[in-house]
């Protein structure tokens, strides 16, 4: 049986930038997938419909949390938002990397389900910073924006739950640092299932037939 994929949990306050380091990310690992999520929210004008998120209604919503569709699902911002189940887990089972987009709530839920995932908080380099780029997405009402901006603060404390933290300064630097954590995560002793059956073939091989030199006298 092949090895199951990874579940990479980028998560993190609105406006640290997260969107941008998974869709940079993505581009740079097409055989990795992203987990389209459910959303009660209304599209904004540039989104569409099965891209960005899945747009259903909240009735349409509560029947999905009802049949058990979600691995976790989170009111955020007055809205639902959900990540579908039966996906992730048949992209894990088929081997392939899945990454979810969430936000701190969620991430917390899919921990609990799913220890063995990698979870990983996106911070702005400052919070003048991350309150600009709030502002600077310009497609919410000044309330929202100001809710968003007082939740990030308190979001913040939750940083100790997650297995790593990446400053989002520059997008090509957060970008790399992922793909760092990424390649460590998959060499981790406790991933390597098949390493028992290398281990198990050199322990048959009789060793005491075998000569050892010394490579630097040549004995
Ligand atoms: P936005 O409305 O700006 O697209 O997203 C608002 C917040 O909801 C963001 O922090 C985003 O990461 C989060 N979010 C998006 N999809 C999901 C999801 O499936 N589950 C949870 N818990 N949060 C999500």
């Amino acid at each position: 049986m092949g090895k199951n994929g990874l579940l990479i949990v980028i998560s993190g306050p609105s406006g640290a930038g997260k969107g941008t380091i998974c869709k940079s990310w993505l581009e740079k690992h097409p055989e990795a997938v992203l987990s389209i999520s459910v959303t009660t929210r209304p599209p904004r004008p540039n989104e569409r419909d099965g891209v960005n998120y899945f747009f259903k209604s909240r009735e349409e919503f509560e029947r999905m949390i009802a049949e058990n569709d979600f691995l976790e699902y989170a009111e955020v911002y007055g809205n639902y938002y959900g990540t579908p189940r039966r996906f992730v887990q048949s992209q894990l089972l088929s081997g392939k990397d899945v990454i979810l987009e969430i936000d701190i709530q969620g991430a917390l839920k899919v921990k609990e389900r799913f220890e063995e995932g990698v979870f990983i908080f996106i911070i702005p380099p400052t919070m003048e910073e991350l309150r600009r780029r709030i502002v600077k997405r310009g497609t919410e009402d000044p309330e929202t924006i100001l809710k968003r901006f007082r939740s990030a603060y308190e979001e913040l404390n939750f940083i100790k739950r997650y297995n790593y933290v990446v400053v989002n300064d520059k997008v090509e630097e957060a970008v790399k640092k992922i793909e760092a954590i990424i390649i460590a995560e998959k060499c981790r002793v406790d991933r390597n299932k098949e390493l028992h059956l290398i281990l198990q073939g050199g322990a048959q091989h009789d060793l005491s037939n075998i000569e050892f030199t010394d490579e630097k006298s040549g004995q």
